[in-house]
C-alpha cells in the first residue's frame, strides 16, 4: 500500500507500457500542517478575547451595568481586550503583506541610523541607549518594514529586559559590505532549546508573560519575513540569567553608476 506521503501518478509509455511515478509529498504535507496549525492558532488566539468581550456585554446588561464603578472596570477591560486582537489582526495583515511582496527585493537607499532614532523617539517606555558608528553605507530596504524590524525588536528587549536596564542598539559596517544591526537587553535570556523555534509563528517561551506584555506571538516571524526578503540574516544569541542579543545583517545598498 502506499504510504500518504507519496502521490502516486500514472502515465502510458511510447510503448503502451504503464509508467508510475512516485512523488514525494513530504515538503507539501508539512507546508499544509503548518498552514492550518497556523488558521487554528489564529483564530483560538481571536476567539479567545471575543468570547470575553462578548461575557461582559452581556454583564453589563444585568444589573451590574447600574454601578457606574462596575461599568468603568468592565469598559476597561474591554477596551484592553479589543485592543489585543487589534493588534493581532494588524500583525496578521503584516505577515500576509509582508508574504505577498516576498519575490519583490527591496531596494530604496535607508539610512539605519536616522531610522533607529525616529523609532527611538516614537518608544514611550524604556530606557534605549544607541551606539551608532560613523558612516554606516545605507542598506538596499523597505523604510516601512524595517522601521516595523526595529519597533518588534527593541519592543521586545524592553518587554523581556529589565526594568532597571537600558536597552543598547548598535549600529556598524560589517566585513562584505554589510551593515550589522543588534538589540541587547539584560534580561532573563532564553534557554538554548527555545532559540531555533522563536521565529516561528505564535511560539512562545512563556505565553502568559508575552500576552502580559501585550504581545501577539508574531513579532519575530513578522522580522524574519522581512529580513528574508531583505536577503539578509537574523541572528539570536542569548544567555539565561544575563540576557539576549538579537541582530540582523543587511546588505548595504549599491549606489547606481
Ligand atoms: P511576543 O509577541 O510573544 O513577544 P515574538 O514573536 O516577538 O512574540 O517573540 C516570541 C517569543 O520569544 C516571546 O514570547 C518570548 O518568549 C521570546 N523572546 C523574544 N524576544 C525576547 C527577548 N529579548 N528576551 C527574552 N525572550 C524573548
Amino acid at each position: 500500500t502506499l504510504d500518504q506521503r507519496w502521490q502516486m501518478r500514472v502515465a502510458s509509455g511510447a510503448a503502451g507500457q504503464r509508467i508510475v511515478h512516485l512523488i514525494d509529498q513530504t515538503g507539501n504535507y508539512a507546508a499544509e500542517r503548518m498552514r492550518v496549525d497556523f488558521v487554528a492558532n489564529a483564530s483560538h488566539e481571536l476567539r479567545t478575547p471575543l468570547a470575553s468581550i462578548l461575557g461582559y456585554i452581556e454583564t453589563l446588561r444585568d444589573e451590574a451595568g447600574e454601578d457606574a464603578a462596575v461599568r468603568g472596570r468592565f469598559l476597561k477591560i474591554m477596551d484592553d481586550e479589543a485592543r489585543r486582537m487589534q493588534r493581532l489582526v494588524e500583525d496578521l495583515i503584516s505577515l500576509s503583506r509582508i508574504e505577498a511582496e516576498k519575490y519583490r527585493l527591496p531596494d530604496r537607499a535607508v539610512d539605519l541610523a536616522g531610522l533607529i532614532g525616529e523609532v527611538r523617539a516614537e518608544i514611550t517606555k524604556g530606557d534605549v541607549v544607541l551606539d551608532l558608528a560613523e558612516h554606516v553605507p545605507p542598506v538596499a530596504g523597505d523604510r516601512v518594514q524595517l522601521s516595523q524590524v526595529l519597533h518588534n525588536l527593541i519592543g521586545n528587549a524592553i518587554k523581556y529586559g529589565r526594568t532597571d536596564s537600558a536597552v543598547t542598539v548598535k549600529l556598524w559596517k560589517d566585513a562584505g559590505n554589510m551593515v550589522r544591526l543588534s538589540v541587547a537587553d539584560k534580561g532573563d535570556g532564553i534557554a538554548a532549546e527555545h532559540i531555533p523555534r522563536l521565529t516561528e509563528r505564535f511560539y512562545r517561551v512563556d505565553p502568559g508573560r508575552s500576552r502580559a506584555g501585550g504581545g501577539t506571538g508574531l513579532g519575530l516571524a513578522i522580522v524574519k519575513h522581512i529580513v528574508e526578503r531583505h536577503r539578509g540574516r537574523l541572528d539570536i544569541s542569548s544567555i539565561v540569567g544575563t540576557g539576549t542579543t538579537v541582530s540582523i545583517v543587511l546588505p548595504a545598498h549599491e549606489a547606481k553608476g
